[in-house]
This record gives structure tokens, sequence and C-alpha cells, in this order.
């Protein structure tokens, strides 16, 4: 989740790039048929806030988001990780709360749709449901914000399902300190989340490294007994000086370490000239706005965005595959949270693009496949087989 500002009704006036598209049809039918018959679990999708905010139906076709089953189902989607969210704003302030509402939502997903989705908390259970046509749900806690200083709460979570946590958001928490906060307030971890993470891995809990300063990264490592996830992050080789990245050094760690990071689609994330192109357009916007008379429509009209390509996500992918090798990456594209993707990837039915791009690139099947879902997967059997 890094979404400022929702920009859905500009979509239709914005340049992008959609060279892709004339490729190879062969390919592109090969890259359509493996998205159907291999198992896709994506990391990171920020649907239940979205849920929270506007309720539909998410079992209907619409242009609500990012999300929907009829658009996973042709995009091949099979498993997706429902991001618990909690704001660093609401830290002390009702985030553990706003956790459980969260939940509540995705467990109504299950009881409104038994026959389509399922909340999986293993990953034995993801491929169970993957082959009986389910919908599998697992959900992460994106924040430590809602444990409030309570290993009982971390306990509660599990017990709700919860399967991963990303240890903090933007700014330091009670648990660690994040990429996005200069603070150093624990210069790493602090004391409460060097025990969480050690009650993570006795309950398998996935140790999220995803927002984590670097400083916290090597502090996880370093008490980590089992591998870790990134759940949605990318190469800061290719975004230099933004701290959300991981640094080469950090990636070959991970792969050491025998983790997983999946990388996040966001345009704004992966590409710095995207991102200040943005940062100035928003700028503008707030401007044009002060002036009577003036609206949204027309501005977007007038100032086209560039919201990147499809070419970002996949270098950060062939990046993280040549540092940390072919069994360390994944996909976590916090659809829902992110300020702007690309017209290649903007939904969760596009996933064969990517299968696509890859398979240009010279990849295997074989290599897609773990690329896709199956490394996230080992990663996650090996987190519960060693927990205890
Ligand atoms: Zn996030």
């Amino acid at each position: 989740m890094l979404r400022m500002f929702f920009p859905i009704i500009f979509s239709f006036f914005c340049i992008s790039n959609l060279s892709a598209n004339g490729g190879d049809d062969q390919l592109r039918k090969k890259a359509d048929e493996i998205a159907k018959e291999i198992l896709i679990i994506d990391t990171h999708i920020d649907l239940p806030l979205l849920l929270l905010q506007k309720d539909f139906d998410v079992t209907v076709e619409s242009n609500n988001g990012e999300f929907d089953l009829p658009r996973a189902n042709k995009g091949g989607l099979n498993a997706a990780s429902m991001s618990i969210y909690t704001s660093s704003r609401t830290e002390n302030n009702g985030s553990f709360k706003r956790a459980d509402t969260l939940i509540y939502l995705v467990q109504q997903l299950e009881s409104k749709y038994p026959d389509k989705f399922t909340i999986a908390v293993s990953a034995e259970e993801v491929e169970q449901n993957f082959k009986k046509g389910i919908f599998s749900l697992p959900m992460g806690l994106e924040n430590g914000s809602p444990l409030e200083g309570s290993l009982d709460k971390l306990h509660y979570f599990f017990n709700k399902g919860v399967r991963y946590i990303t240890l903090c958001h933007v700014k330091d928490n009670h648990v660690c300190d994040s990429s996005g906060d200069t603070t150093n307030t624990w210069n790493g971890l602090s004391p409460f989340g060097e025990s969480v993470v050690r009650e993570m891995n006795k309950l398998g809990i996935m140790v999220d490294v995803a927002h984590v300063s670097d400083s916290s990264f090597y502090d996880v490592l370093r008490l980590s007994k089992v591998p870790v996830i990134v759940s949605h992050s990318g190469c800061r080789s290719l975004t230099p000086g933004f701290m959300r990245c991981m640094s080469d050094e950090m990636l070959k760690a991970l792969a050491k370490n025998g983790g997983v990071v999946n990388i996040f689609f966001g345009s704004t994330l992966l590409n710095n000239n995207v991102r200040n192109e943005y940062e100035e357009w928003q700028k503008r916007r707030q401007e044009y706005l002060k002036i009577k008379d003036h609206g949204e429509t027309q501005f977007a009209v007038e100032n086209p965005i560039n919201l990147g390509s499809i070419q970002d996500v996949i270098k950060h992918i062939d990046h993280a595959v040549k540092v940390a090798g072919i069994d360390h990456v994944g996909i976590g594209s916090d659809f829902d949270g992110v300020d702007l993707l690309a017209a290649e990837i903007k939904d969760v039915s596009m996933y064969p693009n990517i299968i696509y791009e890859l398979l240009k690139l010279g990849y295997s099947e074989k290599d897609i496949r773990k690329i896709m879902g199956e490394n996230f997967l080992r990663v996650w059997k090996t987190i519960d087989k060693n927990k205890g």
C-alpha cells in the first residue's frame, strides 16, 4: 500500500506505452496457456481497504479497483494475499480495531461465497484450493501497529488466520524502523520487535520485511531462524536513492536466507522519473483546482500522466533474478494500493502480459512457474515446517 491519491477517473486520458501489445501472437498464446495452467499467487493486494471504503460484489466484473473474481480468472490468478493494512497514523490510535474490521471483511467474502473463496492458512491449502478451483485468500497484516506491544495480540491475529506480518509501514513504529522514516528510532528492530520475530518463527507466521529500513532488514535476518519474505518491493539499483526498494546487497542476503522478494507493479515505485513527474503533476493539479470553475476532468485532459510501462515491472523482476537467483523472486503487485499502473498491467486480468514478457526474455516455463508462485509457496512451507 502506498496510494497517495486515487487517479482512476483520469485513466482514459493518460499516455501509456502499448507497444508490447503488438508482439508475437504465438508467444502471447503460449503466455495465456501458461497463465491458465500454473498456480499464480500475488502476495499483496489491498482489496480489504477498498471494500471498507466501498461495498461492492467482487464476484461480478466491474471497474471497482483492480481486483474482482472474473478479472482474476481471466488473468489466471489463483490466490491473492489480502492486505490487512493499517496506516502509520493509527499507531496507538485504533490500529487494532481497524485490522479486526478488515479481517472481518475478508471473512465475509469466505462466508458469502464459500464455493468461490477460502482464507488459506497454509501453502498446502493454497495448492489444494487450486486443484478444486477455489480462490485462496491468505491474509497478511501490513504494519505491526495492531500488535500494540502484546504477544497475545500476535497469537490473536494468528488464530484469525493472519500468516504474514509486514513489520511496519512508512513510519517507524513500536516494532521497528521504516524505510520511509529517517528518525532511526530503534536503529533496526525494537526490543519488542525482536520478541515479535522470535514468536512469529515459533507460530509459523511469515516475517515480511517490505517497508522496513535497511537496519531493520539486517536485524531480522540475523534473528530469524527461518527464511523471510518481502511481500511487495523492488530493486534499488534501478531506483537510485529510493530506500523503499532493496539494494543488491540486501537481495543477496535475502537469497542466502532462503527467502523471496515479490516485485510490485506500481510505476511510481519502480521508476524514479515516473515518480518525479507524478509529484509535479500533483502540485500542478492542486494549484489548478484552487481556481474557481476549474474541474478535475478538464485538468486531466490538459495534463496527461505518464503511467509508465510494463517494462518497468519486467526490469525489476529480471534484475532481482540476476542478483538473488531464480529461486528467490515472486510477484506482489500492490493492486488497489498504488498510485499509477501501466496500461499493460493495470489489473488482475493481466498476469499473462508478464508471462509473455518473460518468455520474450528467454525465461523457461519452469522459471515462470517459480516466479508466479512456486517460490513463495516453497518459502511458506519451509517456515511452516520449522515452526515451534
Ligand atoms: Zn505497502
